[in-house]
């Protein structure tokens, strides 16, 4: 295995009195893909927005090779340099044209010159398959036109692990496909990936590990043949079966 990108150490998030995660503890090495799978509610989204810290952990660590995240080792800007995240809504700038929604980031950020930026933006756009579309506006384009952006606006920045929160989830059912296809050659190029989904021909056939989560806690983190060929605990059967 690689380097250790990410380490997650006892993390617990206390929402008022309410806590949503506890002892979470899982490490990511470079070129990984990580499945999160787990219902509604079991914590997944708030466990990947405090890798990023856009929440703080009540306690525990989130190192980034080897460097304490919340300690203020690795600043924010560069935490999120490092770490680049898609969201189920996309988060794209609906004023800005598809080329400027991949551009603003890394001039802004990254400091790039505008003519810099846009070569490596048309590289990424590229990649997903949107050059044809890069003067057009969000509104203009299908939602799954608008992730496959919103990947490239991510990997545009050159982050060294990308996160996924159920990016497929706001998509018309005929759209699911071009954005799996999508990360699916991402993960083959060797990019390391921590994916929320509830694809679970994804999380089997792409994951190089599986984590299922319920009521924040992980209950289980194994190798995908594992998780679903012979799941050890009762919450993980139960909730595949509801799942498959
Ligand atoms: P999942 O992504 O697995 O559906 P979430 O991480 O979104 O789960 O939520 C886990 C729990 O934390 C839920 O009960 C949710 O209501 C609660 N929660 C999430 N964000 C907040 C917040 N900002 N304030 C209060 N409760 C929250
Ligand atoms: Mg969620």
């Amino acid at each position: 295995m690689g380097k250790k990108v990410i380490e997650i150490k006892n993390i617990r998030k206390d929402f008022g009195k309410r806590t949503v995660l506890r002892d979470v503890n899982f490490d990511v090495h470079e070129k990984e893909v990580v499945s999160i799978i787990g219902s509604s509610g079991s914590g997944k989204s708030t466990l990947l927005r405090c890798i990023n810290l856009l929440e703080k952990p009540t306690s525990g660590q989130v190192l980034i090779h080897g460097k304490d995240a919340m300690a203020g080792d690795v600043s924010l800007v560069t935490l999120r340099e490092k770490v680049g995240m898609v969201f189920q809504q996309f988060n794209l700038f609906n004023n800005l044209s598809v080329l400027e929604n991949c551009v603003i980031g890394q001039m802004k950020v990254l400091k790039k010159s505008r003519e810099e930026a846009e070569k490596i933006a048309k590289e990424f756009l590229a990649k997903v398959g949107m050059e044809r579309f890069i003067h057009a506006k969000p509104n203009q384009i299908s939602g799954g036109q608008k992730q496959r952006v919103a990947i490239a606006r991510a990997l545009a920045m050159q982050p060294e692990v990308l996160l996924f929160d159920e990016p497929t989830s706001a998509l018309d059912p005929e759209m699911v496909g071009e954005v799996l296809k999508v990360m699916k050659d991402l993960a083959k190029s060797g990019l390391t990936m921590i994916v929320v989904t509830h694809e679970m021909d994804f999380a089997h056939d792409v994951s190089s590990r599986v984590v299922f989560m319920d009521q924040g806690v992980i209950v289980e983190d194994d190798k995908p043949e594992n998780i679903f060929g012979n799941p050890k605990h009762e919450r993980t059967k139960e909730f595949l079966s509801r799942m498959l």
